[in-house]
């Protein structure tokens, strides 16, 4: 293939694996154009203002920081490891229906030392869990460097990659544990599938890759991460259009030719790279050209959504001890939580992921002030039977639901929160949906279950040439590792096929 010589690639959305993807192939010397529909690029990674308070939109942390860590070296590629200050996420509290687990500091190993005063008995199966955590880990490694030689040797050199392919976390965790309390401590994983559904290679990758040596907060917000990123791009001689918003892919001969957008201009270009839903993506080709891509789309399953409570207090929260993240549950059946979001409802009590970014970094507020964000993994129908009524309807019920959780997270978290509110606004899997364009409002992308990994998410080659595609719902995973890495792969795939300038 030979290198195109006007706008060298198109990037249409501007979430992680976009930014990543467009800011590696700028600083290769590439002309990029990268379309974003919303007012700033970032998709789920962005920071919004409300008066003094800096919110994070949805996540709360990053792995894989540290010298060395996978998102490290991401953003070194890019030449940004000195552009964000992280901090480390030391102390964090799970708190579970009869025990609790805490940690100052460190990451998934002081987690299991946690777990192994808390439960000596399991101890023979904790460290089994971690010796498989770790070889996986070091087999998707290189995996990534692989060499032709191991290729060809596969069965050789990546025996847990194949072993475990199938495996659910359901089967690791009753192969080596006796007591539900250690599954479910373990299962505390930035997922939204039970251990029933979640494939075990993803949840080694995922510890691995991005949870071993602790999670990070970037000081100033999330949305720093990708301020820099677009920052890279542009310094690199890229372009971003901002409120820009692709309708159609065009093709020429059955190849990429350019993108025509909904307000009606036409930006030509032989490679597009697509950071947006597959399936989505789909409707946006002529009919002749769709089917290609609709059969590996069809099966597609999502992650679940999630439901996000944004405060402000004057609670003194730092006196009071909390630490920067707590994971409050109250059921322990995880089976039955997920079926009852399957079924479109919500427990009564359900699980609270809670983080309070002003005790790591104090100029998201005014001084005394604290911002508390509170997620509730949720399914979208649920949501969608609120929607069936007016708007009316829709915005009462939405307070309603902010009104149990601020009760919930003041009978068992934060006493005196109601009377110390400051702020307080929510977000939907439907405002989710809407701002970002991830249908049914999926946090994750698809659901990570062994059907829906590795090689078995889409490609970033698809089978339209010139047509590329990375983000959460493409190899090899979702979160903000996840997405970066399938912009990095991608765009090393790229360089290798096309010819460099
Ligand atoms: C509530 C919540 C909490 C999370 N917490 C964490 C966490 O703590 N840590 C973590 O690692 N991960 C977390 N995640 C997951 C992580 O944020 C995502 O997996 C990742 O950011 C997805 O990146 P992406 O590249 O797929 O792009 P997305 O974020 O999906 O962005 C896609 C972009 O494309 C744009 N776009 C869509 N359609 C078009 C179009 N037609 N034309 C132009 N632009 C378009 C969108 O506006 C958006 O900017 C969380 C997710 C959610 C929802």
């Amino acid at each position: 293939m030979k290198r195109p010589n006007q706008t060298d690639a198109i990037v249409m959305g501007g979430g992680m694996g976009g930014l990543v993807a467009g800011a590696l192939l700028a600083r290769m010397g590439w002309k990029i154009l990268l379309l974003e529909k919303e007012k700033q690029v970032g998709g789920y990674v962005v920071s919004f203002k409300r008066g003094d308070f800096t919110f994070d939109a949805t996540g709360s942390f990053i792995g894989g920081c540290e010298e060395g860590g996978t998102f490290h070296q991401i953003l070194k590629e890019i030449g940004l490891q000195e552009a964000i200050e992280f901090i480390p996420v030391g102390r964090i509290q799970n708190l579970y229906p009869g025990f609790e687990v805490h940690i100052e500091a460190g990451g998934f190993s002081a987690y299991v030392d946690q777990l192994l005063t808390l439960f000596p008995e399991e101890e023979r199966g904790l460290k089994e869990y971690l010796s498989l955590v770790k070889r996986i880990g070091d087999e998707v490694k290189s995996y990534s460097e692989i060499t032709p030689i191991r290729k060809v040797l596969f069965p050789f050199y990546f025996k847990n990659l194949i072993r475990f392919h199938r495996t659910t976390h359901q089967k690791i965790l009753d192969r080596l544990f006796k007591t539900g309390e250690i599954k479910m401590a373990l299962h505390t994983l930035p997922v939204t599938d039970p251990p029933s559904r979640l494939s075990f290679l993803f949840v080694a990758t995922l510890i691995s890759k991005a949870l071993m040596e602790g999670v990070f907060y970037p000081k100033g917000g999330m949305g720093k991460v990708t301020e820099a990123l677009a920052k890279a791009l542009l310094h690199a001689g890229g372009e971003i259009f901002l409120q820009t918003e692709v309708k159609q892919i065009l093709l020429k001969d059955g190849k990429a030719k350019g993108v025509l957008t909904k307000d009606g201009r036409v930006f030509e270009s032989p490679l597009i790279l697509s950071n947006i839903n597959p399936n989505h993506l789909v409707r946006m080709l002529p009919q002749e050209s769709r089917l290609s891509l609709e059969k590996q789309g069809r099966q597609f399953e999502y992650s679940l959504s999630c439901f996000v409570l944004y405060l402000a207090t004057d609670l003194k929260l730092r006196e009071s001890g909390l630490p920067y993240f707590t994971y409050l549950r109250s059921l322990s059946d995880l089976e039955e939580e997920f079926r009852m979001m399957q079924r479109g409802e919500i427990p009564k009590n359900p699980t609270l992921i809670v983080s309070i970014p002003t005790l790591l970094d104090s100029s998201l507020a005014p001084e005394g002030q604290h911002l508390i964000k509170t997620l509730i993994v949720c399914p979208y129908h649920y949501l969608e039977r609120w929607r069936a009524g007016d708007s009316e309807t829709y915005h009462r019920i939405k307070e309603e639901f902010s009104q149990k959780i601020l009760q919930q997270l003041e009978s068992k978290l934060i006493p005196g929160l109601k009377e110390h509110l400051l702020f307080s606004e929510a977000a939907t899997p439907v405002t989710l949906e809407r701002y970002t364009g991830n249908e049914q409002g999926a946090m994750y992308g698809l659901a990570s279950t062994p059907e829906q990994i590795v090689n078995r998410r889409p490609s970033h080659q698809t089978p339209i040439p010139g047509l590329f595609q990375v983000g959460h719902y493409t190899r090899p995973s979702h979160g903000i590792v996840g997405a970066s890495l399938s912009g990095l792969f991608a765009a090393r795939g790229i360089l290798q096929k096309i010819k460099k300038p």
